[in-house]
């Protein structure tokens, strides 16, 4: 009876303890020491598939930065780091939605390009940020830190690529009187770092598994029309290859590997998730306690695909663990590029750094929908982790 007894306040004491300490080890490292940082660059923060950001109505209701847990980028500001939430198109293409970006970022027309709009069937032109841009000031001495979550992650390094190498095809097909200085290039250096967050780099086998790939799409389809209220397309006989879904093949993101390398002027880090483990034959199941139960079948589904590509590529058992959405090993870093795991002793640019993987599902990082996740604490470090860099 008393082993019961002392073994239940025990249990209580623990309990105490373990709240104490989530909320006290909360508050001592969310103090982060302003004499350290070298610098203080604007933070945009690009949202993934049906996702939206700061320009959509739907984001005062309900932050894709926090979510439940409340509005990330005003508990960031309050410590003292300027973060924008970006809008571009739910299911556009990397191509289309970093041109969106660049239109906010300079308050500008958005501009698809000449050659690309031609070639993808659509209008040249978007919505008009003028007067409007999301952040202050944009130029080589007014860098930008950029974070990519999902597909946020092929936009943001699209976006990195062509502001360091501009677009050959649109420097051809345009006027130079009418070129946007985007397609321009030679402004890699105006991008101090990118983080990418359970971004699927190499693409993911949730599109894979064609038989069963409809499972899924009716969730996007759900979470899209409840929050997403802006940019949703008028024109839509944009060929194929010009949506975000078609980029999500492993082929295809493999092949858009090749076209946005790391640039020298800048940090590279990444976060992958994983809310799986390991079953006795081999296979991978969701967490219960760590996955939403939306991405629970998919979860298990892509735990249990190996096979191969189209293309030839073999997926084998390394693609198993998984987020619900995004292959554990596809968010770490794309396939061939300069990448090591996080080592605060040896940050230097142009190369990836592989942040250790976060138990949680996929929308972990975006604070979680039905299992709320305290992100503050994790993007604070980052964020302070990022300021502290040599310039
Ligand atoms: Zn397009």
């Amino acid at each position: 009876m008393q082993a019961i007894l002392h073994h239940l306040i025990y249990k209580v004491i623990s309990l105490v303890l373990s709240i104490t300490m989530l909320f006290g080890v909360g508050e001592t490292a969310l103090q982060v020491d302003q004499s350290a940082w070298n610098t203080n660059y604007s933070y945009v923060f690009v949202h993934g598939l049906s996702g939206w950001g700061s320009y959509d109505d739907v984001y005062k209701l309900m932050p894709y930065w926090g979510m439940f847990g409340g509005d990330l980028m005003e508990y960031l500001n309050n410590r003292g780091f300027h973060t924008y939430a970006a809008s571009v198109g739910p299911t556009d293409s990397a191509w289309d939605r970093a041109c969106e970006l660049y239109a906010q970022l300079t308050g500008t027309v958005t501009d698809y390009g000449v050659a690309h709009s031609e070639r993808c069937k659509h209008e040249r032109f978007g919505k008009d940020f003028t007067g409007r841009a999301l952040i202050p000031a944009f130029d080589e001495t007014n860098k930008i830190n950029l974070l990519g979550h999902s597909f946020g992650g092929a936009t943001v390094r699209m976006f990195a690529a062509v502001m360091a190498q501009g677009s050959a095809e649109e420097r051809a097909a345009t006027d130079p009187a009418e070129l946007s200085p985007y397609f321009v290039g030679g402004k890699g250096g105006w991008i101090h770092s990118v983080t990418s967050l359970a971004a699927p780099h190499n693409g993911t086998t949730a599109y894979s598994d064609d038989g069963k790939a409809d499972e899924q799409t009716p969730l996007q389809k759900a979470l899209g029309d409840m929050m997403s209220s802006y940019n949703n397309r008028t024109f839509d006989d944009r060929i194929e290859s010009d949506h975000a879904n078609y980029d999500m093949y492993i082929d295809n993101a493999l092949a858009l590997n090749e076209k946005l390398p790391v640039f020298a002027d800048t940090y590279y880090f990444s976060y992958a998730c994983s809310a799986t483990e390991k079953q006795a034959d081999g296979t991978y199941k969701a967490i219960n306690s760590k996955m939403e139960f939306l991405f629970r079948s998919s979860a298990n589904r892509i735990g249990a695909f190996t096979g191969v590509t189209d293309g030839g590529y073999v997926i084998d058992e390394t693609w198993l663990e998984n987020d619900g959405l995004v292959n554990t090993i596809s968010a770490k870093a794309p396939f061939g590029q300069p990448q090591q795991d996080y080592d605060a002793d040896r940050v230097t640019k142009g190369v990836w750094n592989i942040m250790p993987t976060i138990l949680g599902d996929h929308m972990s990082l975006e604070g979680g929908l039905f299992h709320v996740n305290d992100i503050k604490c994790l993007y604070t470090e980052h964020l302070d982790r990022i300021n502290r860099l040599p310039a």
